[in-house]
Protein backbone atom coordinates (compact mmCIF):
# COMPACT_ATOMS: atom_id res chain seq x y z
CA UNK A 1 0.00 0.00 0.00
CA UNK A 2 1.24 3.46 -0.86
CA UNK A 3 1.95 6.39 1.71
CA UNK A 4 -0.71 8.77 0.25
CA UNK A 5 -3.12 11.38 1.02
CA UNK A 6 -6.71 10.03 -1.30
CA UNK A 7 -9.89 11.62 -0.71
CA UNK A 8 -12.58 8.77 0.19
CA UNK A 9 -15.20 11.35 -1.17
CA UNK A 10 -13.93 11.31 -4.55
CA UNK A 11 -11.84 8.41 -4.56
CA UNK A 12 -8.91 10.98 -6.22
CA UNK A 13 -5.34 10.82 -5.09
CA UNK A 14 -4.11 13.88 -3.75
CA UNK A 15 -0.29 13.51 -2.70
CA UNK A 16 1.66 10.59 -2.62
CA UNK A 17 4.73 10.14 0.02
CA UNK A 18 8.07 8.45 -0.76
CA UNK A 19 8.62 6.12 2.42
CA UNK A 20 11.83 6.84 4.17
CA UNK A 21 14.85 5.00 3.39
CA UNK A 22 17.43 2.66 5.60
CA UNK A 23 19.78 5.74 6.02
CA UNK A 24 16.84 8.46 7.14
CA UNK A 25 15.21 5.66 9.79
CA UNK A 26 18.66 4.81 11.03
CA UNK A 27 19.00 8.72 11.67
CA UNK A 28 16.16 8.93 13.72
CA UNK A 29 16.56 5.58 15.25
CA UNK A 30 19.74 7.07 16.67
CA UNK A 31 18.42 10.61 17.13
CA UNK A 32 15.15 8.59 19.50
CA UNK A 33 18.14 6.99 21.75
CA UNK A 34 20.45 9.73 22.00
CA UNK A 35 17.28 12.07 23.37
CA UNK A 36 15.82 9.47 25.55
CA UNK A 37 18.83 9.50 27.52
CA UNK A 38 18.69 13.39 28.43
CA UNK A 39 14.58 13.39 28.36
CA UNK A 40 14.28 10.90 30.73
CA UNK A 41 15.70 13.03 33.55
CA UNK A 42 13.86 15.43 32.83
CA UNK A 43 11.22 16.70 35.44
CA UNK A 44 7.33 16.22 35.62
CA UNK A 45 6.91 20.09 35.52
CA UNK A 46 8.89 20.79 32.28
CA UNK A 47 7.08 17.78 30.25
CA UNK A 48 3.84 19.00 32.03
CA UNK A 49 5.00 21.82 30.46
CA UNK A 50 5.95 21.46 26.85
CA UNK A 51 2.43 18.70 26.71
CA UNK A 52 0.60 21.93 27.90
CA UNK A 53 1.83 23.70 25.09
CA UNK A 54 1.13 21.10 22.62
CA UNK A 55 -2.55 20.98 23.91
CA UNK A 56 -2.74 24.82 23.19
CA UNK A 57 -1.32 24.49 20.00
CA UNK A 58 -3.81 22.35 19.10
CA UNK A 59 -6.62 23.89 19.98
CA UNK A 60 -5.34 26.51 18.04
CA UNK A 61 -4.75 24.51 14.98
CA UNK A 62 -8.36 22.30 15.54
CA UNK A 63 -10.12 23.71 12.32
CA UNK A 64 -7.38 23.31 9.94
CA UNK A 65 -6.54 19.30 11.45
CA UNK A 66 -10.30 18.54 11.51
CA UNK A 67 -10.09 19.55 7.87
CA UNK A 68 -6.69 17.16 6.74
CA UNK A 69 -8.11 14.78 8.74
CA UNK A 70 -11.73 14.73 6.72
CA UNK A 71 -9.85 14.79 3.79
CA UNK A 72 -7.90 12.13 4.36
CA UNK A 73 -10.23 9.50 6.15
CA UNK A 74 -13.46 10.69 5.56
CA UNK A 75 -15.02 11.46 8.92
CA UNK A 76 -17.83 14.06 8.95
CA UNK A 77 -15.89 17.43 9.70
CA UNK A 78 -17.45 18.27 12.92
CA UNK A 79 -16.44 14.90 14.47
CA UNK A 80 -12.80 15.54 13.47
CA UNK A 81 -12.71 18.85 15.34
CA UNK A 82 -14.32 16.99 18.14
CA UNK A 83 -11.64 14.26 18.01
CA UNK A 84 -9.03 17.26 18.50
CA UNK A 85 -10.64 18.59 21.30
CA UNK A 86 -10.75 15.18 22.75
CA UNK A 87 -7.30 15.33 22.00
CA UNK A 88 -6.04 18.39 24.10
CA UNK A 89 -8.47 17.14 26.54
CA UNK A 90 -5.97 14.26 27.71
CA UNK A 91 -2.81 15.86 27.02
CA UNK A 92 -4.36 18.35 29.45
CA UNK A 93 -5.07 15.47 31.61
CA UNK A 94 -1.52 13.78 31.85
CA UNK A 95 0.11 16.94 31.76
CA UNK A 96 -1.91 17.27 34.91
CA UNK A 97 -1.74 13.83 36.69
CA UNK A 98 1.29 12.27 35.70
CA UNK A 99 3.26 12.61 38.20
CA UNK A 100 0.45 11.52 40.61
CA UNK A 101 -0.14 8.19 38.66
CA UNK A 102 3.67 7.64 38.58
CA UNK A 103 4.27 9.05 42.07
CA UNK A 104 6.93 6.42 44.48
CA UNK A 105 4.99 3.87 46.20
CA UNK A 106 5.88 2.55 49.52
CA UNK A 107 4.65 -0.91 49.92
CA UNK A 108 3.00 -1.56 53.82
CA UNK A 109 5.83 -1.41 56.70
CA UNK A 110 4.96 -5.43 58.05
CA UNK A 111 6.35 -6.46 54.49
CA UNK A 112 9.44 -3.94 54.43
CA UNK A 113 10.39 -5.35 57.72
CA UNK A 114 9.71 -8.74 56.78
CA UNK A 115 12.24 -8.54 53.83
CA UNK A 116 14.88 -7.19 56.14
CA UNK A 117 15.05 -3.91 54.86
CA UNK A 118 14.44 -0.59 56.46
CA UNK A 119 12.57 1.00 53.50
CA UNK A 120 11.40 -0.38 50.28
CA UNK A 121 10.10 2.19 47.27
CA UNK A 122 8.59 1.34 44.18
CA UNK A 123 9.84 3.45 40.96
CA UNK A 124 8.31 4.16 37.94
CA UNK A 125 10.73 4.96 35.67
CA UNK A 126 10.96 5.29 31.85
CA UNK A 127 11.56 2.55 29.16
CA UNK A 128 13.05 3.91 26.04
CA UNK A 129 11.76 4.83 22.77
CA UNK A 130 8.37 2.83 21.93
CA UNK A 131 7.24 2.29 18.67
CA UNK A 132 3.61 3.20 18.12
CA UNK A 133 1.92 1.67 15.42
CA UNK A 134 -1.41 3.46 14.52
CA UNK A 135 -4.70 2.70 12.46
CA UNK A 136 -6.50 5.60 10.21
CA UNK A 137 -9.92 5.81 12.24
CA UNK A 138 -8.95 8.10 14.53
CA UNK A 139 -5.71 9.63 13.00
CA UNK A 140 -5.06 12.32 15.87
CA UNK A 141 -6.38 10.46 18.80
CA UNK A 142 -4.93 6.82 19.09
CA UNK A 143 -1.72 8.77 18.42
CA UNK A 144 -2.34 10.79 21.32
CA UNK A 145 -3.82 8.27 23.46
CA UNK A 146 -0.21 6.28 23.22
CA UNK A 147 1.49 9.62 22.51
CA UNK A 148 0.56 12.02 26.05
CA UNK A 149 0.99 9.18 29.15
CA UNK A 150 4.51 7.79 27.28
CA UNK A 151 6.05 11.30 27.04
CA UNK A 152 4.90 12.10 30.37
CA UNK A 153 6.18 9.03 31.79
CA UNK A 154 9.73 10.07 30.09
CA UNK A 155 9.66 7.47 27.33
CA UNK A 156 10.32 8.76 23.40
CA UNK A 157 7.68 7.78 20.93
CA UNK A 158 7.95 6.48 17.24
CA UNK A 159 5.40 7.11 15.28
CA UNK A 160 4.08 4.74 12.29
CA UNK A 161 0.99 5.25 11.19
CA UNK A 162 -1.58 4.45 8.71
CA UNK A 163 -0.40 4.50 5.12
CA UNK A 164 -3.54 6.37 4.63
CA UNK A 165 -3.07 9.24 6.68
CA UNK A 166 0.09 10.40 5.99
CA UNK A 167 -0.42 14.17 6.45
CA UNK A 168 -2.02 14.10 10.27
CA UNK A 169 1.28 11.76 10.91
CA UNK A 170 3.53 14.51 10.13
CA UNK A 171 1.24 17.11 11.77
CA UNK A 172 1.75 15.17 14.95
CA UNK A 173 5.22 14.96 14.80
CA UNK A 174 5.37 18.66 14.12
CA UNK A 175 2.67 19.80 17.00
CA UNK A 176 5.17 17.97 19.43
CA UNK A 177 8.02 20.18 17.93
CA UNK A 178 6.64 23.50 17.59
CA UNK A 179 5.36 22.43 21.34
CA UNK A 180 9.29 23.06 22.44
CA UNK A 181 9.84 18.81 22.51
CA UNK A 182 13.17 18.32 21.48
CA UNK A 183 13.41 16.61 18.34
CA UNK A 184 14.08 12.95 19.12
CA UNK A 185 11.09 12.96 21.31
CA UNK A 186 8.14 12.11 18.80
CA UNK A 187 9.05 11.42 15.43
CA UNK A 188 7.09 10.02 12.65
CA UNK A 189 8.19 7.52 10.76
CA UNK A 190 6.81 7.62 7.08
CA UNK A 191 7.05 3.78 5.96
CA UNK A 192 5.40 1.00 4.89
CA UNK A 193 3.73 -1.92 7.01
CA UNK A 194 6.75 -3.98 5.31
CA UNK A 195 9.63 -1.60 7.31
CA UNK A 196 8.29 -2.53 11.08
CA UNK A 197 9.74 -5.91 11.53
CA UNK A 198 13.23 -4.30 11.45
CA UNK A 199 12.34 -1.32 13.30
CA UNK A 200 10.70 -3.51 16.04
CA UNK A 201 14.11 -5.51 15.96
CA UNK A 202 16.31 -2.92 16.28
CA UNK A 203 17.93 -3.10 20.25
CA UNK A 204 16.96 1.08 20.72
CA UNK A 205 13.64 0.20 20.44
CA UNK A 206 12.57 -0.96 23.96
CA UNK A 207 8.30 -1.66 23.45
CA UNK A 208 5.74 -1.17 20.69
CA UNK A 209 1.85 -0.54 21.33
CA UNK A 210 -0.49 -1.23 18.04
CA UNK A 211 -3.93 -0.33 17.25
CA UNK A 212 -5.40 -2.14 14.84
CA UNK A 213 -6.68 -5.53 12.88
CA UNK A 214 -5.65 -8.77 14.07
CA UNK A 215 -3.04 -9.56 11.06
CA UNK A 216 -1.04 -6.62 11.85
CA UNK A 217 -1.40 -6.92 15.97
CA UNK A 218 -0.09 -10.66 15.46
CA UNK A 219 2.42 -9.55 13.21
CA UNK A 220 3.94 -6.92 15.59
CA UNK A 221 3.50 -9.26 18.56
CA UNK A 222 4.88 -12.54 17.29
CA UNK A 223 8.50 -10.35 16.60
CA UNK A 224 7.95 -8.33 19.62
CA UNK A 225 7.54 -11.94 21.75
CA UNK A 226 10.35 -13.70 19.55
CA UNK A 227 12.78 -9.93 21.11
CA UNK A 228 11.07 -10.63 24.54
CA UNK A 229 9.50 -6.59 24.20
CA UNK A 230 6.48 -5.52 25.90
CA UNK A 231 3.48 -4.82 24.02
CA UNK A 232 -0.11 -3.26 24.40
CA UNK A 233 -2.51 -4.66 21.56
CA UNK A 234 -5.75 -2.65 21.05
CA UNK A 235 -7.59 -4.52 18.17
CA UNK A 236 -10.99 -4.93 17.13
CA UNK A 237 -14.45 -5.54 18.53
CA UNK A 238 -17.06 -6.31 17.93
CA UNK A 239 -19.44 -5.03 21.05
CA UNK A 240 -22.77 -5.81 21.84
CA UNK A 241 -25.38 -3.90 23.14
CA UNK A 242 -28.16 -5.72 24.87
CA UNK A 243 -31.02 -3.85 25.25
CA UNK A 244 -33.40 -5.61 27.98
CA UNK A 245 -37.36 -4.84 28.62
CA UNK A 246 -36.88 -2.68 31.52
CA UNK A 247 -34.53 -0.01 29.46
CA UNK A 248 -35.68 3.13 28.15
CA UNK A 249 -36.65 2.24 24.47
CA UNK A 250 -36.82 5.73 22.84
CA UNK A 251 -33.19 6.63 24.26
CA UNK A 252 -31.62 3.30 24.10
CA UNK A 253 -32.61 3.25 20.31
CA UNK A 254 -31.37 6.54 19.80
CA UNK A 255 -27.88 5.82 21.73
CA UNK A 256 -27.93 2.80 19.24
CA UNK A 257 -27.71 4.81 16.29
CA UNK A 258 -24.81 6.60 17.41
CA UNK A 259 -23.57 4.00 18.85
CA UNK A 260 -23.13 2.42 15.58
CA UNK A 261 -22.54 5.40 12.89
CA UNK A 262 -19.73 7.20 15.22
CA UNK A 263 -17.03 8.03 12.70
CA UNK A 264 -19.00 6.24 9.92
CA UNK A 265 -18.92 2.65 12.14
CA UNK A 266 -15.52 2.30 11.70
CA UNK A 267 -14.44 2.62 15.21
CA UNK A 268 -13.76 -0.08 17.62
CA UNK A 269 -15.64 0.23 20.22
CA UNK A 270 -18.64 1.30 18.06
CA UNK A 271 -21.50 -1.28 19.11
CA UNK A 272 -21.91 -3.59 16.40
CA UNK A 273 -24.57 -6.57 17.52
CA UNK A 274 -28.39 -5.47 19.32
CA UNK A 275 -28.73 -8.24 21.41
CA UNK A 276 -32.76 -7.69 22.55
CA UNK A 277 -34.97 -8.76 24.25
CA UNK A 278 -38.22 -10.63 23.07
CA UNK A 279 -40.27 -8.71 24.60
CA UNK A 280 -39.14 -5.27 23.40
CA UNK A 281 -37.36 -6.85 20.19
CA UNK A 282 -40.00 -5.36 17.60
CA UNK A 283 -40.57 -2.09 19.59
CA UNK A 284 -36.17 -1.27 19.53
CA UNK A 285 -36.40 -2.82 16.30
CA UNK A 286 -38.73 -0.26 15.33
CA UNK A 287 -37.17 2.81 16.51
CA UNK A 288 -33.66 2.07 15.86
CA UNK A 289 -34.54 1.33 12.55
CA UNK A 290 -36.28 4.51 12.03
CA UNK A 291 -33.33 6.35 13.81
CA UNK A 292 -31.03 4.91 10.79
CA UNK A 293 -33.50 5.75 8.08
CA UNK A 294 -32.79 9.47 9.28
CA UNK A 295 -29.44 9.82 9.17
CA UNK A 296 -28.02 12.15 6.61
CA UNK A 297 -25.25 11.27 4.45
CA UNK A 298 -23.16 12.98 2.27
CA UNK A 299 -19.91 14.68 1.79
CA UNK A 300 -17.92 14.94 5.07
CA UNK A 301 -17.03 18.32 4.46
CA UNK A 302 -20.39 19.74 5.29
CA UNK A 303 -21.32 20.98 8.91
CA UNK A 304 -24.49 18.35 8.70
CA UNK A 305 -23.29 15.20 7.76
CA UNK A 306 -23.48 12.68 10.13
CA UNK A 307 -22.48 9.66 8.02
CA UNK A 308 -19.70 10.03 5.46
CA UNK A 309 -18.08 8.07 3.03
CA UNK A 310 -16.21 4.70 4.41
CA UNK A 311 -11.86 5.75 3.92
CA UNK A 312 -10.72 3.15 1.86
CA UNK A 313 -12.46 1.14 -1.39
CA UNK A 314 -11.51 -2.12 0.49
CA UNK A 315 -13.15 -1.19 3.63
CA UNK A 316 -16.00 -1.17 1.55
CA UNK A 317 -15.47 -4.26 -0.26
CA UNK A 318 -15.37 -5.78 2.87
CA UNK A 319 -18.46 -4.30 4.31
CA UNK A 320 -20.60 -5.03 0.98
CA UNK A 321 -19.15 -9.14 1.30
CA UNK A 322 -20.01 -9.48 5.24
CA UNK A 323 -23.94 -8.16 4.12
CA UNK A 324 -24.08 -10.08 1.14
CA UNK A 325 -22.47 -13.25 3.06
CA UNK A 326 -25.45 -12.25 5.66
CA UNK A 327 -28.69 -11.96 3.26
CA UNK A 328 -27.58 -15.47 1.61
CA UNK A 329 -28.05 -16.94 4.89
CA UNK A 330 -31.39 -15.58 5.90
CA UNK A 331 -30.97 -12.39 7.18
CA UNK A 332 -33.43 -9.83 6.99
CA UNK A 333 -32.19 -6.44 5.56
CA UNK A 334 -34.38 -3.85 7.49
CA UNK A 335 -32.72 -0.79 5.95
CA UNK A 336 -29.70 0.09 3.62
CA UNK A 337 -27.33 -3.06 2.29
CA UNK A 338 -26.60 -0.91 -1.13
CA UNK A 339 -23.86 0.90 -2.18
CA UNK A 340 -25.22 4.36 -3.89
CA UNK A 341 -24.87 5.15 -7.37
CA UNK A 342 -22.50 8.51 -6.56
CA UNK A 343 -18.71 8.56 -6.52
CA UNK A 344 -16.70 7.89 -3.42
CA UNK A 345 -16.48 4.97 -1.18
CA UNK A 346 -20.14 5.65 0.55
CA UNK A 347 -22.54 2.50 2.34
CA UNK A 348 -25.52 3.33 3.64
CA UNK A 349 -26.55 2.77 7.18
CA UNK A 350 -27.75 -0.68 7.13
CA UNK A 351 -29.80 -2.96 9.84
CA UNK A 352 -29.58 -6.66 9.44
CA UNK A 353 -32.27 -8.72 11.66
CA UNK A 354 -32.42 -12.41 12.22
CA UNK A 355 -28.81 -12.69 12.23
CA UNK A 356 -27.34 -15.95 13.61
CA UNK A 357 -24.05 -17.64 14.54
CA UNK A 358 -23.31 -18.92 11.02
CA UNK A 359 -23.20 -15.63 9.65
CA UNK A 360 -20.01 -13.98 9.18
CA UNK A 361 -21.21 -10.66 10.79
CA UNK A 362 -21.50 -12.64 13.95
CA UNK A 363 -17.81 -13.66 14.21
CA UNK A 364 -16.10 -10.12 12.04
CA UNK A 365 -15.79 -6.88 12.85
CA UNK A 366 -18.33 -5.12 10.69
CA UNK A 367 -16.22 -1.75 10.39
CA UNK A 368 -18.78 0.24 9.16
CA UNK A 369 -21.89 1.70 9.37
CA UNK A 370 -23.93 -2.06 9.70
CA UNK A 371 -25.53 -3.27 12.58
CA UNK A 372 -26.82 -6.79 13.19
CA UNK A 373 -30.01 -7.60 15.41
CA UNK A 374 -30.41 -10.61 17.30
CA UNK A 375 -33.42 -11.74 19.74
CA UNK A 376 -32.81 -13.07 22.98
CA UNK A 377 -35.26 -14.86 25.21
CA UNK A 378 -33.73 -14.48 28.47
CA UNK A 379 -30.86 -12.72 30.27
CA UNK A 380 -28.81 -15.88 30.38
CA UNK A 381 -29.67 -16.02 26.15
CA UNK A 382 -28.46 -12.55 25.77
CA UNK A 383 -25.41 -13.20 28.04
CA UNK A 384 -24.51 -16.76 25.62
CA UNK A 385 -24.65 -14.30 22.46
CA UNK A 386 -22.86 -11.56 23.62
CA UNK A 387 -19.96 -13.15 25.08
CA UNK A 388 -19.79 -15.89 21.68
CA UNK A 389 -17.60 -13.62 19.64
CA UNK A 390 -14.07 -13.48 19.35
CA UNK A 391 -13.58 -10.34 20.47
CA UNK A 392 -13.88 -8.59 24.26
CA UNK A 393 -13.42 -4.88 23.74
CA UNK A 394 -16.19 -3.38 25.89
CA UNK A 395 -19.96 -3.75 25.98
CA UNK A 396 -23.49 -1.92 26.31
CA UNK A 397 -26.21 -2.89 28.49
CA UNK A 398 -29.65 -1.15 28.89
CA UNK A 399 -31.45 -1.96 31.94
CA UNK A 400 -33.26 -0.33 35.02
CA UNK A 401 -32.89 -3.21 37.17
CA UNK A 402 -29.65 -3.42 39.19
CA UNK A 403 -29.28 -6.97 39.97
CA UNK A 404 -29.47 -7.73 35.94
CA UNK A 405 -26.90 -4.95 35.39
CA UNK A 406 -25.04 -6.80 38.05
CA UNK A 407 -25.24 -10.05 36.53
CA UNK A 408 -24.19 -8.35 32.98
CA UNK A 409 -21.40 -6.79 34.84
CA UNK A 410 -20.35 -10.51 36.63
CA UNK A 411 -20.49 -12.40 32.97
CA UNK A 412 -19.48 -9.97 29.73
CA UNK A 413 -16.25 -10.75 28.55
CA UNK A 414 -14.95 -7.71 27.77
CA UNK A 415 -12.75 -4.83 28.68
CA UNK A 416 -15.24 -2.30 29.44
CA UNK A 417 -19.27 -2.67 30.65
CA UNK A 418 -21.10 0.93 30.25
CA UNK A 419 -24.97 0.61 31.36
CA UNK A 420 -27.24 2.69 30.10
CA UNK A 421 -24.60 4.86 27.58
CA UNK A 422 -22.74 3.87 24.76
CA UNK A 423 -19.51 3.06 25.40
CA UNK A 424 -17.11 5.97 24.66
CA UNK A 425 -13.18 6.42 26.10
CA UNK A 426 -12.22 9.17 28.89
CA UNK A 427 -8.45 9.87 29.97
CA UNK A 428 -8.97 8.85 33.21
CA UNK A 429 -10.26 5.13 32.59
CA UNK A 430 -8.74 2.52 31.29
CA UNK A 431 -9.39 1.54 28.18
CA UNK A 432 -8.66 -2.17 26.17
CA UNK A 433 -9.85 -6.04 25.57
CA UNK A 434 -9.69 -9.13 26.32
CA UNK A 435 -9.71 -12.26 23.48
CA UNK A 436 -8.80 -11.45 20.41
CA UNK A 437 -9.24 -7.66 20.97
CA UNK A 438 -6.02 -7.48 22.61
CA UNK A 439 -4.05 -7.08 25.57
CA UNK A 440 -2.90 -4.30 28.11
CA UNK A 441 -4.74 -1.07 28.97
CA UNK A 442 -4.52 2.43 27.53
CA UNK A 443 -5.37 5.75 29.04
CA UNK A 444 -5.83 6.03 33.21
CA UNK A 445 -2.91 4.96 35.53
CA UNK A 446 -2.97 1.54 33.86
CA UNK A 447 -2.17 2.95 30.44
CA UNK A 448 0.84 5.31 31.49
CA UNK A 449 2.42 2.66 33.42
CA UNK A 450 2.13 0.25 30.74
CA UNK A 451 6.04 1.23 29.51
CA UNK A 452 7.23 1.92 32.50
CA UNK A 453 10.18 0.21 34.32
CA UNK A 454 8.57 -0.94 37.55
CA UNK A 455 11.92 -0.46 39.62
CA UNK A 456 11.86 -2.25 43.34
CA UNK A 457 14.59 -0.07 45.12
CA UNK A 458 15.60 -1.95 48.75
CA UNK A 459 17.44 0.05 51.48
CA UNK A 460 19.23 -2.33 53.81
P1 LIG B 1 -4.39 -2.53 9.74
O1 LIG B 1 -4.38 -3.27 11.00
O2 LIG B 1 -3.84 -3.18 8.54
O3 LIG B 1 -3.62 -1.15 9.96
C1 LIG B 1 -3.30 -0.61 11.22
C2 LIG B 1 -1.82 -0.23 11.29
O4 LIG B 1 -1.04 -1.42 11.28
C3 LIG B 1 -1.35 0.59 10.11
O5 LIG B 1 -0.37 1.51 10.54
C4 LIG B 1 -0.75 -0.46 9.19
O6 LIG B 1 0.17 0.09 8.28
C5 LIG B 1 -0.09 -1.37 10.20
N1 LIG B 1 0.14 -2.73 9.74
C6 LIG B 1 -0.62 -3.48 8.93
N2 LIG B 1 -0.10 -4.71 8.77
C7 LIG B 1 1.03 -4.74 9.51
C8 LIG B 1 2.03 -5.72 9.72
N3 LIG B 1 1.96 -6.94 9.19
N4 LIG B 1 3.07 -5.41 10.51
C9 LIG B 1 3.16 -4.20 11.08
N5 LIG B 1 2.25 -3.22 10.89
C10 LIG B 1 1.18 -3.49 10.13
O7 LIG B 1 -5.87 -2.04 9.49
P2 LIG B 1 -6.60 -1.79 8.09
O8 LIG B 1 -6.50 -0.37 7.80
O9 LIG B 1 -6.16 -2.71 7.02
O10 LIG B 1 -8.08 -2.18 8.50
C11 LIG B 1 -8.51 -3.53 8.37
C12 LIG B 1 -9.46 -3.90 9.48
O11 LIG B 1 -8.79 -3.79 10.73
C13 LIG B 1 -10.67 -3.01 9.64
O12 LIG B 1 -11.67 -3.34 8.73
C14 LIG B 1 -11.01 -3.25 11.08
O13 LIG B 1 -11.74 -4.42 11.18
C15 LIG B 1 -9.68 -3.41 11.75
N6 LIG B 1 -9.21 -2.15 12.36
C16 LIG B 1 -9.46 -1.94 13.67
C17 LIG B 1 -9.10 -0.75 14.24
C18 LIG B 1 -9.39 -0.49 15.65
O14 LIG B 1 -9.49 0.66 16.06
N7 LIG B 1 -9.48 -1.51 16.46
C19 LIG B 1 -8.46 0.32 13.49
C20 LIG B 1 -8.20 -0.01 12.12
C21 LIG B 1 -8.58 -1.21 11.60
P3 LIG B 1 -0.26 0.35 6.74
O15 LIG B 1 -1.35 1.34 6.78
O16 LIG B 1 0.99 0.87 6.12
O17 LIG B 1 -0.71 -0.98 6.20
Amino acid sequence: MSIATVNPATGETLKTYEAMGEEEIERRLQLAQATFRTYRTTSFAERARLMNEAAGLLDEDQQEIARVMTTEMGKPVTQSRAEAAKCAKAMRWYAGHAEELLADEEPAAADVKDSGASRVVVRYRPLGPVLAVMPWNFPLWQVIRFAAPALMAGNVGLLKHASNVPRTALYLEDLFHRAGFAEGCFQTLLIGSGAVDGILRDERVKAATLTGSEPAGRAVASTAGEMIKKTVLELGGSDPFVVMPSADLDRAAEVAVTARVQNTGQSCIAAKRFIVHTDVHDAFAERFVAGMRALRVGDPMQEDTQVGPLASERGRADLEELVDDARRSGAKVLCGGERPAWPGWYYPPTVLADVTREMRVHREEAFGPVAALYRAADLDEAVLIANDSPFGLSSNVWTRDEDEADRFVRDLEAGGVYINGMTASHPAFPFGGVKRSGYGRELSGHGIREFCNITTVWHG
